[in-house]
């Protein structure tokens, strides 16, 4: 007896090359079957005409006290986002917002390392950023992202923090930009002539490719360059136009370079007061909680409440070209493989979860074929965090199921660990599983979360190790 089947919905699988009509058996969490087989089961799930596919793995989100909040999980719950990355911390209000917020997501977590913040300032020596990444992998980080873009750090520091992560087999994630150089195509140039062929998570490939700098095609192409060039890099890329930032002012500035940036870029001042009207006319807009979860209000709410909240509330720019989006997110290097490895949303609580949703668009366009999706939107996801047992419906693989309607392009169930944790605006499933290295396993956690445990050194030792034999 299973404990739940879903029958004669389309089941795509990147990794055992399926796409058929079937059915799924799930029992104890796990796959037991996926195909031709049929049995009785506790709980079935009528999924003709509709998507069956592995749990949506986000490479790239946010649900911090930071950017994101605590609304983040249920948002990407209904996105049909099983497992994901939280890619800035703080931490500790990630675990907390997990623990009382959760709807039974599997998260891993990065810690920022910010100048003024757990970082002295913008030229850390290396002892201190070593200290600084020892204790975010001791609280349960699975790395340490550097957020250079928004809060960067000089070129110098950010070597010794690619070195240091790299000798030590420790997950760093960079959003390019340092005290020297923007969030753009110049930023990302510098931030992989920094690296030194070190290997490293290089964040949202598709914002640095904004035209800011050259003619949008000529950023492409150097960007494409760089890739091909640098195949150590893991990347992801995401499909919305919008983007994310906070609206947080002190002296009279914004605190973000990202939200300076995308201000001067819509021809605002990036100040105080230039924000304001960006917010008046519409161009930059303010996130608000409704109905519990976030979305863009108007004008009119969004002045009110950015002034309510003293300038403190994140805020979108529709800054993301389509050329951009397209080009990483179905673009290939010569040998076949794509481009860019994986989508994320760099959404959670940024109302930007449309894997599904402009991924599917794009298998409607036949720019992707349906196993490609599957590949960039769960399993390729999964190997770069190193979830052998997810992305995949081989059997005794995690029973983790995205159920989607292609037609309306949304989830219809998320299920986790063979639990529906997404049905019909319903969480049934509270608290979460924290994804952590051995070294973070030891920290303390509140009842309501679970951990699974990745050896993340080892997993990027042996990256490494099989990068270099192959002479790349
Ligand atoms: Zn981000």
């Amino acid at each position: 007896m299973l404990d739940m089947i879903i029958r004669n919905g389309r089941i795509v699988d990147w990794k055992n090359n399926m796409n058929q009509i079937g059915n799924l058996g799930i029992k104890d969490g796990r796959i037991v079957f996926a195909g031709g087989c049929d049995a009785a089961a506790k709980k079935e799930i009528d999924a003709r005409n509709m998507l069956v596919i592995p749990g949506i793995i986000d490479s790239h989100m946010h649900a911090s006290s930071w950017l994101g909040g605590p609304m983040s999980f249920r948002m990407l719950a209904a996105a049909g986002v099983t497992t994901a990355m939280e890619m800035a911390g703080p931490v500790d209000s990630v675990k907390q917002y997990l623990a009382a917020y959760g709807t039974g997501l599997n998260i891993a977590l990065l810690e920022q390392l910010r100048p003024f913040k757990n970082i002295s300032g913008p030229a850390p020596n290396e002892a201190e950023l070593k200290a600084a990444v020892e204790a975010a992998l001791e609280n349960g980080a699975y790395g340490v992202k550097l957020l250079g873009g928004h809060y960067p750090m000089t070129p110098e520091s950010t070597a010794s923090l690619i070195r240091l992560c790299a000798e030590n087999n420790a997950f760093l994630a960079i959003h390019a930009g340092t005290t020297q150089q923007g969030s753009n195509i110049s930023g990302m140039s510098q931030i992989i002539e920094l690296a030194a062929g070190n290997p490293f998570h290089l964040a949202h490939i598709n914002a640095y490719c904004r035209g800011m700098v050259l003619p949008l095609k000529d950023e492409l192409s150097r960007a494409e360059e760089l890739l091909l060039a640098h195949p150590e890099i893991e990347t992801e890329s995401y499909l919305s136009p919008i983007n994310g930032c906070s609206g947080r002012c002190s002296s009279g500035i914004p605190e973000s370079g990202v939200t300076r940036n995308c201000l001067i870029a819509s021809g605002y001042e990036p100040t105080r007061s230039g924000l304001a009207a960006a917010i008046r006319d519409g161009i930059a807009q303010v996130h608000a909680l409704r109905d519990g979860q976030t979305v863009l209000v108007n004008e009119t709410e969004g002045i009110e409440l950015w002034k309510q909240k003293n300038s403190d509330v994140p805020v979108s720019f529709s800054v993301n070209p389509g050329l951009s989006r397209f080009f990483f997110a179905v673009g290939k290097r010569p040998d076949g493989r794509f481009l860019v490895d994986s989508f994320c949303t760099d959404g959670g609580g940024i109302p930007r979860n449309v894997i599904l949703s402009c991924g599917l668009a794009l298998v409607r366009f036949k720019a992707l074929s349906l196993n490609e999706f599957v590949l960039k939107s769960s399993y390729k996801a999964a190997c770069q965090m190193g979830l052998t047992s997810k992305g995949h419906f081989s059997p005794g693989a995690d029973a983790d199921v995205t159920v989607a309607d292609p037609a309306r392009q949304k989830a219809v169930y998320t299920i986790n660990a063979g639990r529906i944790i997404y049905q019909n605006n319903q969480f049934p499933v509270s608290g979460g599983v924290l994804i952590t290295t051995p070294q973070g396993a030891r920290a303390p956690l509140a009842p309501s979360l679970g951990k699974l445990v990745i050896n993340v050194r080892s997993l990027l030792q042996k990256r490494r190790g099989a990068k270099l034999s192959s002479g790349l």
